[in-house]
């Protein structure tokens, strides 16, 4: 553990030691607190504990010591260089901390207004859970800033703007900056779900963003280990209150293990982070110069709609990507038949470079109608590319579009 007088500056420092604290018997890492409760060595402490007079864990529906250490990394990590002050809540899923981001911030009555580019689950919250509480989702192109600007002059009662950039599956991103400061002009908060991009490659809390959210699920385990979450706002007494009793209420909580093995897979976020990047602009290349492929969209190519917002916003455009076959269903099939090396699979963000194909498995129920008002065509595959050999990942795609 680095010396309290001691100022680390980087982000790979950043990312290995903040957040951790020496352990009273000295083990090196964190220990998996597997405890659901935390004794009091006499009634008073218990009552100081509950009345808050005394720091301390209670109950680990309420937060634990290995949480924690994932909680202070991630806050670190978002608020990198930047002269704020954030709180962090830890949770069982990127779902989880979705549904606490909603429920602790919008009453039936309010609006919410999103992007049509949205993680499925995110999308299906917004059009059924939330409008089953009164609570109206209007979904709108934003990256037309007046469109998005036309939709809150016209409604009454917006609470948020609920962002998601990059995002599923074309790739899209909108703009932090404009969007952010458009939704201040008319007193609406704004949340930005970041996993796609992590804090390596953006921040928005930069733009004055009020929250975030992420599956940790991705980038930030790295290793497909684990399911969690994390909902990161600026406003740390809020947190602390209505967020943090909406939290423990709704029991959305993490587990020790899982937040273990993220502890450990972001440690190791910027390096993945750099070669993920490197490789996903070189297969962006080649998929982009291949005969058998009608269209690449990576926001790395200048012939993508977003090339621009995403140079503005990103350190580098990620490492997702969606290709579409020219030969549609059939060959979207045929292509993931022949993968020798990349993994057939949905998620993204681990080591291993993965592939899915919507039309024939995500998105098989969505009608055809739907599927194309999201630009999800049946020869659609999307990849997230991983950190194995360059040259090992383009053999396998080459031998498997031949
Ligand atoms: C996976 C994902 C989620 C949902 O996270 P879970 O951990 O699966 O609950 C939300 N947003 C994005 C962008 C995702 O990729």
């Amino acid at each position: 553990m680095p010396d309290k007088n001691f100022h680390f500056n980087g982000f790979g420092s950043t990312a290995i030691h903040a957040g951790h604290t020496q352990d009273a018997n000295y083990a090196h890492q964190v220990p998996i607190y597997a405890s659901s409760t935390f004794v009091y060595d006499n009634a008073e402490q218990g009552m100081n504990r509950f009345s808050g007079k005394e720091e301390g864990f209670i109950y680990s529906r309420w937060g634990n010591p290995t949480f924690r250490e994932a909680e202070e990394k991630i806050n670190a990590l978002e608020t990198y260089s930047l002269p704020i002050e954030t709180h962090a809540i830890l949770h069982a899923s990127g779902m989880a901390a979705i549904t606490t981001l909603m429920l602790s911030n919008l009453k039936s009555g309010d609006k919410v207004v999103s992007h049509f580019s949205l993680y499925g689950g995110s999308d299906d919250l917004l059009q059924t859970v939330l409008p089953a509480l009164g609570i109206e989702s209007i979904i709108v192109d934003l990256t037309n800033l007046e469109i998005a600007e036309d939709v809150l002059k016209k409604n009454k009662n917006i609470k948020m703007l609920y962002l998601e950039t990059p995002a599923n599956p074309t790739i899209q991103c909108v703009d932090l900056e404009q969007l952010s400061k458009l939704a201040k002009q008319y007193g609406i908060l704004v949340a930005c779900d970041n996993t796609f991009a992590t804090p390596y490659l953006q921040q928005p809390f930069n733009y004055d963003i009020d929250f975030i959210v992420h599956s940790t699920t991705k980038f930030l385990n790295g290793h497909g280990s684990a399911i969690g979450g994390v909902l990161l706002g600026r406003d740390v007494e809020f947190m602390k209150t209505k967020v943090t009793k909406t939290h423990r209420l709704l029991g959305g909580n993490a587990n020790p293990f899982d937040a273990f093995l993220l502890i450990q897979g972001i440690k190791t976020l910027e390096l993945r982070m750099i070669r993920h990047c490197h490789n996903a602009s070189e297969v962006a290349n080649f998929l982009n110069h291949h005969t058998k492929v009608a269209r690449v969209n990576y926001a790395g190519l200048s012939t993508h709609p977003s090339y621009e917002i995403a140079t503005k916003q990103m350190k580098h455009p990620g490492a997702m990507l969606s290709f579409e076959l020219k030969d549609g269903l059939q060959g979207g099939i045929s292509f993931m038949n022949k993968l020798k090396m990349c993994t057939r699979t949905v998620s993204l963000g681990t080591v291993d470079t993965l592939l899915s194909h919507p039309a024939s498995m995500t998105h098989q129920s969505v009608s055809a109608e739907h599927r194309e008002k999201y630009n999800i065509t049946e020869g659609l595959i999307r990849m997230s590319v991983g950190i194995e050999d360059l040259q090992d990942i383009i053999n396998d795609l080459e031998q498997a579009l031949s």
